[in-house]
C-alpha cells in the first residue's frame, strides 16, 4: 500500500483562481481578518489575457485601496504612480481610445473631419495615464502580496468536485501527488469564464440576445509599428494615439493593439462568426496573416512584428452562466461572464463585483439578511453583464457604418465619465449601475437604442431610422455629458477639457466652487488655464 501524503486547511473564504480578481478579493479579506485560501490550479508568472484598463477601473482601484487600506496597491491605480512605486511590474500607458476604421484591400487614409477615426482621451498628460497591465507581472504581484499579507496560497492544484453536505463547502483536490482538502465557510469562483463551478456544478448558460456568437485570436508580439509612425496626423492629437488601447475596425471585426513598457504588445482580432470562419481562426498564425493581407495599413503595422508565443484562438468568446451565486458560493463577473473585449468593460465589472462581494463577505449579518445580499450580488452582476452585452451587440451591428458606430461609443464614454465624475465628487448612488443602466432616464434610453442598432440593417436603405437612431442617441446623452462629446464639431478627437466639467456643472447638480473644490482635492489647486485640462482629466481618470 502506498500512502499518500495528505494536507487540510480551515479557512472562511476559498478562492478558487488567482488571476488579479482572485488575488485582490483575497487581500482585500484579509484586512477585514478573514482566513483566505487561494486556489489556483496553475503556477505564477504566466500569461493572462485581458489587459486594458479604464479611468473607471483605476477609480475603483482607487476605492479599495482606500477602503482596505492597501496603500501599495493605490499606485496601479495610473501611469505615473505605478511607475514610481512599482517600475519592476510592467504596463503599458493608456491615455484613451483610438479607433480607426478600414475597408479592405485599401490603404489607409482620411479626411479633414476625421471621418475614419475616433479619439477619445481619457486623461490629459502621463502622469495620470490609466495603464494595461502586463498580467504576468502584474498578476504576481498581487499573489506574492496576498501571501504576505497571510493568505493560504495553493498552486498546481487540481479540484475535484465541491461537496456541500457537510453543514459547510468542502473542496478537495490534488497538489503535486499529496492530496488536499480545504473547509471553508465559503467559496468564491475567480476561475474566469467557464470556470471551476460552472463545470463541476453543472451551472449552466445564459444564451447571448443581442451579440451573435464571436471569436477571437490573439497573441504577445514585439516589433510593432507604431501607428502615429505609418500613418502621421496633419494636426497634433489630443494624445499620442499609440499611447492607448488602439482599435481597428473593419465590418464584422476588430484589432486590439496594446504596447507595453518591456517591449511586448498584446493584439488580437474579434470577429462575428461568420468572418472567422471566413478567416479560419482556428488555424492560428496563418489566419492572423490572411487577415492582415485583407488590411494593408494594419499589415505594415505587423511588417516586422513577430509572436511571441502561439496564438490563442477562441472558438466562442461570450460567455454567461445561467446562476451567479448560491447559499454559501458566488461568482466573480469575470466567472459569472465575458461579453468581449471592445471597450474594457472587463475590469471595471470586475472590480465592481469586488467591491460588491467583499461587503456581502464582511458583513455578519444573520443568515437570512446574506442570503438577500447575495441574491441582490447575483441580480447586479447579471444586470450588468447585460447591459454590457446590449452596449457591445451595437456596436458590432454598426461595424460597417463607421460614423454610427462612433455615436454608438459615446453612450458607453458619456456613462462612465459621468459614473467617474459622480464618485470623485462622493456621490456614487447618483450613477446607478454599470453604464447607467439603472437609472430611470439613461437606462430606458440605451436599452431602445441598442436594440434598434442590432435590429435594423444599418447603412443608405434606411436613412430616416438612422437619422433617428442618431438624434436618439444625442438625446439620451445630453443631460450626462460632462466631457463635451456631444459636440460633434470637435471632428471625432475629444481631448480632455475643464471648461467641459465646468459647463456641465448644472448636469452634476453642483456649484462651480464644489467642482473647483474637487479640482483642488484632486491635488491640482485652483486651476490656470494649462493644468485645467490636468485637473479635469485627474476627474476623469
Ligand atoms: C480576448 C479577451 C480580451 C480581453 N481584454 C480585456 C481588456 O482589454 N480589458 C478588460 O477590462 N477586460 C478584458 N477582457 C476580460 C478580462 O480578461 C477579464 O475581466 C479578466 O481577465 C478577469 O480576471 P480574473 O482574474 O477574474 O480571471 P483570469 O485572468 O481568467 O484568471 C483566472 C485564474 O483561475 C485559474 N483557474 C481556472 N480554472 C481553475 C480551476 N478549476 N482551479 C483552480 N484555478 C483555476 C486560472 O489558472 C487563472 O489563473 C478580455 C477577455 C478576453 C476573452
Amino acid at each position: 500500500m502506498t500512502l499518500v501524503p495528505s494536507s487540510r486547511v480551515d479557512t472562511d473564504v476559498a478562492i478558487v483562481g488567482s488571476g488579479f480578481a482572485g488575488s485582490l478579493l483575497a487581500l482585500v479579506l484579509r484586512q477585514r481578518d478573514m482566513r483566505v485560501a487561494l486556489l489556483e490550479r496553475g503556477r505564477h508568472p504566466r500569461f493572462a489575457i485581458g489587459e486594458s484598463s479604464t479611468p473607471l477601473a483605476g477609480l475603483l482601484i482607487e476605492e479599495l485601496a482606500d477602503r482596505y487600506d492597501l496603500p501599495r496597491l493605490r499606485p496601479f491605480a495610473k501611469w505615473g504612480t505605478w511607475q514610481d512605486a512599482h517600475p519592476d511590474v510592467a504596463c503599458g500607458r493608456k491615455r484613451g481610445f483610438s479607433f480607426f476604421h478600414h475597408e479592405a484591400g485599401r490603404a489607409f487614409a482620411d479626411d479633414d473631419a476625421h471621418t475614419r477615426q475616433l479619439l477619445v482621451a481619457a486623461s490629459p498628460n502621463d502622469v495620470i495615464a490609466d495603464t494595461h497591465w502586463y498580467r504576468p507581472d502584474f498578476d504576481h504581484w498581487l499573489v506574492r502580496e496576498a501571501e504576505a499579507a497571510g493568505v493560504c496560497y495553493l498552486d498546481d492544484t487540481s479540484l475535484d468536485v465541491p461537496a456541500f453536505d457537510q453543514g459547510h463547502p468542502v473542496i478537495e483536490g490534488t497538489r503535486r501527488g499529496a492530496r488536499v482538502r480545504v473547509d471553508a465557510q465559503f467559496i468564491v469562483d475567480a476561475s474566469g469564464p467557464r470556470g471551476f463551478l460552472w463545470s463541476r456544478l453543472g451551472l449552466g448558460d445564459t444564451p447571448t440576445q443581442w451579440l451573435p456568437p464571436t471569436q477571437a485570436l490573439y497573441s504577445h508580439f514585439e516589433g510593432v509599428e507604431r501607428w502615429d509612425s505609418l500613418v502621421p496626423s496633419e494636426a497634433t492629437p489630443p494624445y499620442p494615439v499609440d499611447d492607448a488601447a488602439l482599435h481597428h475596425v473593419v465590418p464584422g471585426a476588430w484589432v486590439w493593439v496594446l504596447r507595453f513598457n518591456n517591449g511586448v504588445t498584446s493584439a488580437g482580432v474579434a470577429a462575428t462568426e461568420s468572418v472567422a470562419r471566413q478567416y479560419g481562426f482556428d488555424t492560428g498564425a496563418d489566419a492572423w496573416a490572411r487577415f492582415l493581407a485583407d488590411y494593408p495599413a494594419v499589415q505594415a503595422q505587423f511588417a516586422s512584428a513577430r509572436p511571441l508565443r502561439p496564438f490563442t484562438y477562441t472558438p466562442r468568446v461570450a460567455h454567461r452562466t445561467a446562476v451567479v451565486a448560491g447559499r454559501d458560493w458566488a461568482l466573480l463577473p469575470s466567472a459569472a461572464g465575458v461579453i468581449d473585449p471592445l471597450l474594457s468593460t472587463g475590469f471595471p465589472l470586475t472590480l465592481l463585483g469586488i467591491g460588491r462581494l467583499a461587503r456581502v463577505l464582511e458583513d455578519t449579518s444573520p443568515g437570512r439578511a446574506r442570503e438577500a445580499s447575495l441574491a441582490r450580488y447575483a441580480q447586479d452582476t447579471t444586470a450588468e453583464l447585460e447591459v454590457t452585452e446590449r452596449l457591445v451587440a451595437a456596436l458590432y451591428a454598426s461595424m460597417s457604418d463607421f460614423p454610427l458606430f462612433k455615436r454608438l461609443t459615446a453612450l458607453y464614454f458619456v456613462a462612465a465619465s459621468y459614473a467617474e465624475t459622480v464618485r470623485r465628487l462622493g456621490q456614487p448612488d447618483r450613477a446607478r449601475g454599470f453604464l447607467l443602466h439603472a437609472d430611470p432616464v439613461f437606462g430606458p434610453a440605451l436599452r431602445d437604442i441598442t436594440a434598434r442598432a442590432v435590429a435594423f440593417p444599418v447603412g443608405d436603405e434606411h436613412p430616416a431610422a438612422r437619422q433617428r437612431l442618431l438624434d436618439d442617441i444625442a438625446r439620451a446623452i445630453a443631460p450626462f455629458d460632462v466631457a463635451g462629446l456631444g459636440d460633434t464639431t470637435r471632428r471625432d478627437w475629444y481631448p480632455v477639457l475643464a471648461s467641459d466639467l465646468h459647463a456641465a456643472h448644472e448636469r452634476l447638480g453642483v456649484s462651480h466652487a464644489a467642482i473647483d473644490a474637487l479640482l483642488a482635492r484632486c491635488g491640482f489647486g485652483n486651476a490656470s488655464t494649462e493644468s485645467q485640462g490636468a485637473l479635469a482629466g485627474q476627474v476623469r481618470a
